[in-house]
């Protein structure tokens, strides 16, 4: 075989690893990727594949999916030319750093924080502008804040609630910081469905500053699907539109999306019962001999046991149950003689039941 050039990779893109979760959609209970456990219903399903089945495969599609984007737009309340779509809020995120980020660009990402955000930094040889959450791993906005002053940073980037950590930020927060940072503000509020409280997109008509990321990954239940989507002030958005891949999403994701979209009330009772079953599994957690739990404000909780991530990790999947070893993080790693933290995802009542009976049993084995 002969050697290929890899040596001629850009090397910031050489030192990155794949994004690869390690898991199976087999196991009794997957709570390991913060996805809706709950499918589309098939009627649903059925809808939007025979409105694909009718639209012509061999054209391009709208070079912007108008019908989901025009949807979106007035369930937000905005203006037309206030969103762009793309194939999950992932490649969002890459175009963001397409438009804003160059070698040495500061940008501003509190930590721990959604892993993608660094990366893409990273490949950009951008310069990251770390702000540490607290020991109750809360992101603090007055140093967000002052990090993006201090650095002139033209994008300062928050998740909320945040992933891995499921902690977020005071809508008042978020205000404070649209009008002091001095560039632009991304919100990504991937779980804000979960949240109550205002979203982020009431701050678009106040801070032309201001870019909201939502993904229909996980409150709406498509994640296999991906699609996302981004608002922002018209003007910023048509300048983002340069820089996006040509055709944004497929015919077949933008029947999905708007059969989505046309079923609030289902997606509404789901979130509903996710909020309650994570409300009880951290309760119920909390009460176990040794297990501290931090409560979410999204669709899964941390929690950590006396035992090493790894093995907790292990010894559950033996039982059929996928949660995630979040210790890559630096600031969930195990210290002091503490393991670290695992990430649990809320499913279904009978995944639910997985879990407990499966974290029951390890700490039994354990004990
Ligand atoms: N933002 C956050 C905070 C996330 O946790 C995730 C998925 N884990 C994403 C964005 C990516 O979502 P999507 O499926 O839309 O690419």
């Amino acid at each position: 075989m002969p050697t290929p050039p890899v040596d001629l990779v850009r090397p910031a893109v050489r030192a990155e690893t794949v994004y690869r979760v390690p898991t199976t959609v087999e196991a009794a209970a997957k709570l390991d990727q913060n996805e809706s456990p709950y499918d589309l219903p098939d009627e649903m399903k059925r809808a939007a594949l025979d409105h694909f089945g009718e639209s012509p495969w061999n054209r391009y599609p709208d070079d912007r999916p108008h019908r989901l984007v025009a949807a979106l737009e007035a369930q937000n309340g905005l203006p037309e030319g206030s969103v762009i779509v793309g194939r999950g809020s992932n490649e969002l995120a890459q175009t963001l750093a397409l438009c804003f980020l160059d070698r040495g660009t500061p940008v501003v990402l509190p930590s721990p924080m959604f892993a993608l955000y660094a990366s893409v930094a990273r490949m950009h040889a951008a310069d990251i502008v770390d702000v540490p959450a607290g020991p109750d791993l809360r992101h603090d906005p007055d140093a967000i804040l002052e990090a993006a002053q201090r650095t002139s940073a033209p994008l300062t980037v928050v998740t909320t609630p945040n992933n891995p950590t499921g902690q977020a930020i005071a809508h008042a927060d978020l205000e404070r910081l649209a009008a002091g940072v001095p560039g632009v503000l991304v919100i990504d509020e991937a779980y804000h469905e979960f949240l109550d409280g205002p979203t982020a997109t009431d701050l678009l008509k106040d801070h032309a500053n201001v870019l909201v990321l939502r993904t229909f990954s996980k409150a709406l239940g498509l994640a296999g699907v991906r699609l996302g989507m981004m608002a922002g002030h018209p003007a910023l958005i048509a300048e983002i539109e340069k820089s996006r891949v040509p055709f944004l999403i497929d015919r077949l994701g933008e029947a999905i999306g708007l059969a989505a979209l046309d079923h609030a009330d289902l997606v509404a009772e789901r979130v509903a019962e996710m909020k309650a079953e994570r409300a009880r599994l951290e309760a119920w957690a909390g009460r176990l001999d040794g297990v501290e739990v931090l409560p979410g404000a999204a669709n899964f909780f941390l929690f950590r046991t006396p035992l090493a991530v790894p093995d907790l990790i292990a010894r559950m999947a033996e039982r059929g149950v996928l949660v995630r070893n979040v210790t890559g993080y630096p600031a969930l790693a195990g210290r002091d003689g503490r393991p670290g933290w695992a990430r649990a995802s809320v499913g279904t009542a009978s995944e639910n039941r997985a879990f407990q009976d499966a974290l029951a049993a390890v700490l039994e084995a354990e004990g």
